[in-house]
């Protein structure tokens, strides 16, 4: 393991937090509530217990949205970052972990596993048809990356 902690931060810097390793996971999640809550592809979540992760700064900015009696969605009251994910109490039907911190990891600066697996994976979108195929170029240019 490099690194005993990881940083998370948000688009604007207003909220920055540390989680402490090891995570329990890192999976990508398709589900339509992920992509419609980031507006992207597919998000990545990770997660750490709740006493391994704290707030370095910004955590009266964080604002949460309930979709559910059970979840909260915590992004940047400012710039609008999605990056968090809390389950206040059991039932779900997913089962989230009430103790457990969910992080996009997309806003972490460093990770102690590889991703393992897609899950919600029959709800992905169109957007990653021929993902892999589709060339790749350096920014913005016609400088194609092998
Ligand atoms: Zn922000
Ligand atoms: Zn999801």
């Amino acid at each position: 393991m490099k690194n005993r902690f990881a940083t998370g931060r948000c688009f604007c810097g207003e909220i920055e937090f540390r989680i402490t390793f090891p995570t329990d996971f890192l999976a990508h999640c398709h589900c339509q509530s992920c992509r419609r809550s980031h507006a992207a592809a597919f998000v990545t979540w990770t997660s750490v217990p709740l006493e391994r992760f704290e707030f370095i700064k910004g955590e009266n900015d964080i604002a949460w949205y309930r979709s559910s009696e059970f979840i909260l969605w915590g992004f940047c009251g400012k710039c609008g970052s999605s990056m968090l994910y809390r389950a206040e109490r059991e039932g779900h039907p997913e089962n989230p972990r009430p103790d457990r911190m969910y992080i996009s990891a997309g806003c972490l600066d460093a990770l102690d596993r590889s991703p393992e697996s897609h899950v919600s994976f029959e709800e992905h979108s169109k957007l990653l048809d021929g993902f892999s195929e589709i060339p790749k170029y350096r920014g913005k240019t016609d400088k194609k990356i092998d």
